[in-house]
């Protein structure tokens, strides 16, 4: 990695009790990870992680009590106003007055900069050009979402913070803002990705740390994480008629016996489940081939980032687990 535009190492921040006699809280206990210039680099994890935690630090917005942290080769803490001049942060609840217009609420956060994007680029790489005029209580919440984007990039960050951007959208309205985040990487700005979303990390970012209770407990591209997990693959197969179906069982069922590759084949419902290794997909297609058996239907299960959370914390992937946690 050329040398990164965000680095942290052994990050560490408690919050002191809120009532006295009571215990501080580790929001992060020891997060480290490199970003590349240029990548949607995703933090994920459970709501009560210590992933905002760990963004504020970096962007200056919050003294860290261990570690270190580099942005563009700057300490936030030591330097904040150069770090507020290149990394846009994007507010969770876009705090604006209802009536101020799109193309106010640019004009007047674009004051703060030294450097200005150009406004009509950035409406219109948000899709906001329509909107323009519009007032900001009046706006859905797609639009709020891209204004909120829109606002982190007004000072020409070289770095913009994304913090669960998608939050309270239905589902077109987040895959436009995904393609949206697509753009603004394109554009050249490096994003960090704030999220609980396990598809919306898979689907976005180049790479990405998983944290839990403060701590990093995987990392790297969202495939490679899924392609190391253990375990078996499992492949689901459906027939258009029961005769079929009855043969296939039979022959899956001796194939598992004698084939190291194949671990088990059982009906489930009216399909069969074939587990095995990476190659179970290949010796199902080969036995079912070579004895005339054609099914109706072939499909690989999927395996995600959550199966990736699954094996390496040993428990279900619950988006409020760290909150109850600390609760
Ligand atoms: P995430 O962004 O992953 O949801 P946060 O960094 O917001 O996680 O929070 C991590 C933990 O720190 C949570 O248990 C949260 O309740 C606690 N926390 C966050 N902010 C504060 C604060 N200002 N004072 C005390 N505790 C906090």
């Amino acid at each position: 990695m050329t040398s990164p535009v965000v680095e942290v190492s052994h990050l560490r921040k408690t919050y002191p009790a809120a009532k006295r006699g009571g215990t501080p809280k580790t929001a992060v206990a020891d997060v480290s990870f490199q970003v590349a210039r240029g990548e949607i680099f995703g933090i994920l994890g459970p709501n009560g992680a210590g992933k905002t935690t760990t963004v504020e630090c970096l962007a200056g917005l919050r003294r860290s009590d261990g570690g270190t942290v580099r942005v563009l080769g700057q300490d936030p803490q030591a330097d904040p106003l150069l770090i507020r001049e290149h990394v846009g942060v994007q507010l969770q609840e876009a705090a604006l007055h209802d009536k101020i217009t799109v193309a106010e609420a640019l004009d007047v956060f674009g004051s703060f900069y030294s450097e200005r994007a150009d406004p009509a680029e950035l409406l219109d790489l948000l899709d906001l050009t329509a909107h323009r005029h519009q007032q900001f209580g009046k706006l859905s919440g797609g639009q709020k979402q891209r204004l909120s984007i829109a606002l982190a990039l007004v000072g020409k960050p070289q770095v913009a913070i994304l913090d669960e951007l998608t939050t309270g959208l239905d589902p077109a309205a987040r895959r436009a803002t995904w393609e949206l985040v697509e753009r603004v990487r394109d554009s050249g700005v490096t994003v960090l990705l704030v999220t609980h979303f396990m598809d919306e990390a898979e689907r976005l970012c180049d790479r990405l740390v998983v944290i839990d209770g403060g701590r990093v407990v995987a990392e790297g591209t969202p495939s490679a994480l899924i392609e190391g997990l253990e375990g078996d693959r499992g492949v689901r197969l459906r027939f258009a008629d029961d005769g079929a179906r009855e043969r296939a069982t039979q022959l899956l069922a001796a194939l598992a016996e004698r084939d190291a590759d194949v671990t088990a084949a059982v009906p489930i419902g009216d399909e069969i489940e074939v587990t095995g290794t990476r190659k179970v997909l290949f010796a199902v297609v080969q036995e079912l081939a070579a004895a005339d058996v054609v099914p109706d239907d072939v499909r690989t299960l999927e395996r995600t980032l959550e199966d990736v959370f699954v094996q390496v914390t040993g428990r279900e992937y619950r988006v409020e687990e760290n909150e109850e946690v600390a609760a």
